[in-house]
């Protein structure tokens, strides 16, 4: 595997590649990785000729109040996993060689799906992401990219986006990779405390619950109020607990395939979750 810091050694890295038209997959990441994102590699690998993977944490997409300088740094593991894994480029750059020293005057945003959800309380956060992903898109040129459903909004933002601009590239959504309790993998897990550790499996549970007390005919409001209480019970201090569309319009009943979402903290630790429920006519 390949570790290339700037766009010119990258490009350079890539230029065979491209000579013989191969097909170039990408997975975008802030690093600190784990199962969830050596899947979307596997997915890569099975889709295209060659895996491109970014390490890069976003400093634009971190509000004032958040972890930007605390977020887990570990390129060394990091490009370990990912050689055993398959990657073929590892693209690991700097701040400055992502947005230079110059003042920047342009962003990316995406309307109104990210006004919901993570978007409320998160101001800011979606044009980082749209902005990060368009400069990485044009940087890597990659014919398909790769995002997880553990983001499932992030994933419907991007989705929105690349169809806006019309970027030649497809977007695959992977499923969400879950520790064997259920707790869905992310770096934020690391912030964790033993006993938060015991209680964070909970969001999954409340989830399926919800799903099946959906399928058993509970109304959808029932559902919600009902995951809300439970969450509540087992010491979350809830964001949002939502049903929508997957592609995250408003939803008055399930009488359609629905994505339950949950964000909620369990100390300082803030953690995201979802869960599509498919709707089947009886
Ligand atoms: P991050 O490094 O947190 O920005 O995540 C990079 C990519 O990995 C995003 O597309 C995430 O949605 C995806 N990802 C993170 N955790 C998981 C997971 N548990 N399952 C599936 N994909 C994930």
């Amino acid at each position: 595997m390949k570790t290339e810091t700037t766009v010119q050694s990258l490009n350079a890295a890539l230029a065979p590649a491209r000579l013989a038209r191969k097909t170039i997959g990408f997975v975008p990441t802030m690093g600190n990785l784990h199962q969830g994102h050596l899947n979307l590699v596997l997915e890569a690998k099975k889709l295209c000729d060659i895996v491109v993977v970014s390490i890069f944490v976003n400093p634009i997409q971190f509000g004032p109040n958040e972890d930007f300088d605390n977020y887990p740094r570990t390129l060394e593991a990091d490009s370990q996993l990912l050689a055993e894994a398959g990657c073929d480029v590892l693209f690991a750059p700097s701040v400055q060689q992502m947005y230079g020293d110059q003042p920047r005057r342009t962003a990316v945003v995406v309307g109104e799906i990210t006004d919901v959800l993570c978007g409320r309380s998160r101001a800011g956060h979606f044009d980082g992401v749209a902005t990060v992903v368009t400069k990485l898109f044009h940087i890597v040129q990659p014919d398909t990219a790769f995002f997880g459903q553990k983001d499932w909004q992030q994933l419907a933002v991007i989705r929105q986006m690349t169809r806006d601009l019309s970027f030649p590239i497809d977007v695959v959504g992977v499923p969400i990779a879950r520790a064997e309790d259920g707790l869905a993998l992310s770096s934020r897990n690391g912030y964790l405390t033993d006993l938060q550790r015991k209680v964070a499996p909970k969001i999954y549970q409340s989830l399926t619950d919800a799903e099946h007390a959906l399928q058993t005919q509970s109304s959808l409001a029932d559902a919600l109020t009902q995951l809300r209480a439970s969450l509540t019970k087992a010491g979350f201090e809830i964001d949002y607990v939502e049903a929508l569309s997957p592609d995250l319009a408003p939803v008055t009943a399930f009488d359609q395939d629905i994505v339950l979402f949950v964000a909620a903290k369990l100390g300082e630790t803030r953690l995201i979750d979802n869960l599509l429920v498919k709707y089947t006519e009886h």
